[in-house]
């Protein structure tokens, strides 16, 4: 009887896409979603190829769960930066004195808010 097929679990250097892969005594591989041709570096798992398929799909969504999760916490840290950026001009705005010549204010102000 023939011993059943074993896959391994493999990720695309380039595209960062998990996959399995049936095993094979050749040491390259080549990615099925951009057709980059690599050698086999390093196995996420190995099995059968049912049990390789459930890994790399567990794989690939938590791997878009983290690259989703740090955008959207890049975002966040953006609006904080906002939020802290118009305080900050506000603060600043306040802090003139109100003798001053309103139109080197406008001015100045015009400068604060183009650098976004
Ligand atoms: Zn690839």
């Amino acid at each position: 009887m023939a011993p059943p097929q074993r896959f391994r679990v493999l990720r695309c250097c380039s595209c960062r896409l998990f996959q399995a892969h049936q095993e094979k005594k050749s040491l390259k591989w080549t990615c099925k979603a951009c057709g980059e041709k690599q050698s086999f570096l390093r196995t996420y798992g190995d099995g059968s190829g049912a049990d390789c398929r459930r890994h790399v799909q567990k794989l690939n969504l938590l791997q878009g769960q983290i690259s989703e999760m740090s955008l959207r916490h890049s975002n966040i840290l953006k609006s904080e930066h906002r939020r802290q950026r118009e305080e900050l001009k506000s603060n600043w705005r306040e802090e003139r004195s109100p003798t001053r010549n309103s139109r080197t204010l406008k001015r100045e102000d015009r400068l604060v808010s183009s650098d976004c």
